[in-house]
């Protein structure tokens, strides 16, 4: 496993939260002393995932956020602060993405150890868009190798809260990560399978750029990088000519955000005589139900692929990478 000093994770943390005063000195423990699981508090589902998998039994993780919920916009409610206030550290995505959160996230800091999981992904891997004022793509988990280095992140941040579990912490890490590699892969071949006119993928909002990087396929969303920008009636028509000229199949809705503004491509398209097809409905800022296949990351991911290659032409099993894609089910049924 690549060596990650413990300090270093809180340099990495932002400048805010140092100021507000997390930084530890060298040598005080942070361990917890209790021999019960580690309480543990994640903003996002994928964080939430990510610290599950590797923590294992050695942490109980409570969620902020469920399905459907929009982190760009979520403000953290009287019940949140006290349960993030009564948890043993805090995991949350960072690079902005929690937006509304960050005062509360500065405050807990002041207290208890407080971990950005991005914020150990190498700074080249980071999208910049021209239009984000010089602030990295927070989407980076739509990138399995990207998002895989934050594996590695926790696992060292659990192992200094927990020092006595560090050694279980790396061979899940370890298992994890193989585990990822397998769906980068299979991501990769469906996406692959879409013929090359044909890959374009248009979603409500920027939340696919790492995807579109990693897996070759083109993006577009109608608003932003964050759901908080209005949707262009200029922007609508634009993403409406690309639909007509390259003859696109579908279009995609996301399970946080309104479908409004994918509607209102698909009727631009019908009023100029070409039909384009909602293809479905991709898991861009939140996972799909807690308890399924698709409320996982690796469920997610391979939902949002599978979907995508099978709406667009391409070539995916209705089940996904493993069977596990309730799509399977369906196509059974029929
Ligand atoms: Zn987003």
């Amino acid at each position: 496993m690549r060596p990650t000093p413990a300090a270093s994770l809180l340099l990495m943390l932002p400048a805010a939260l140092l100021a507000a005063g997390c930084a530890r000195q060298p040598g005080e423990s942070v361990a917890a002393t209790a021999d019960g699981p580690l309480g543990v508090v994640a903003t996002t589902g994928m964080v939430a995932d990510l610290v599950r998998e590797v923590g294992g039994d050695a942490v109980e993780v409570t969620q902020i956020m469920g399905a459907g919920v929009d982190p760009h916009l979520y403000k953290a409610t009287r019940d949140d602060v006290q349960t993030i206030l009564d948890a043993d550290a805090v995991f949350y995505s960072g690079l902005m993405l929690e937006g509304k959160m960050a005062d509360t996230l500065v405050k807990v800091g002041r207290s208890r150890p407080v971990y950005a999981v991005t914020e150990l992904i190498d700074e080249s891997k980071l999208l910049e868009p021209d239009d984000a004022a010089g602030h990295p793509d927070p989407h980076v988990w739509m990138d399995v190798g990207a998002w895989s280095a934050c594996v590695d992140a926790v696992a060292e941040a659990l192992s200094e809260l927990r020092p006595d579990r560090a050694e279980a912490f790396a061979k899940r890490a370890d298992a994890y990560a193989a585990r990822l590699a397998e769906l980068d892969q299979y991501v990769r071949r469906v996406v692959a399978s879409v013929p090359a006119e044909r890959r374009v993928l248009v979603t409500s909002h920027d939340a696919f750029n790492y995807f579109g990087r990693a897996y070759e396929i083109e993006v577009l969303g109608v608003q932003g990088l964050s759901t908080e920008s209005e949707a262009g009636l200029r922007r609508v028509n634009e993403l409406v000519s690309l639909l007509v000229t390259r003859e696109a199949p579908a279009v995609f809705v996301e399970s946080s955000v309104s479908p409004k503004n994918i509607q209102a491509l698909v009727d631009g398209a019908a009023s100029r005589g070409h039909a384009v097809k909602i293809g479905g409905e991709l898991f861009s800022d939140a996972m799909g139900a807690a308890g399924t296949y698709e409320g996982t990351y690796v469920g997610m991911i391979d939902h949002n692929a599978t979907t995508v290659a099978r709406a667009l032409g391409g070539d995916a099993p209705p089940g996904g990478m493993s069977g596990a894609l309730a799509g399977a089910e369906e196509e059974a049924a029929r």
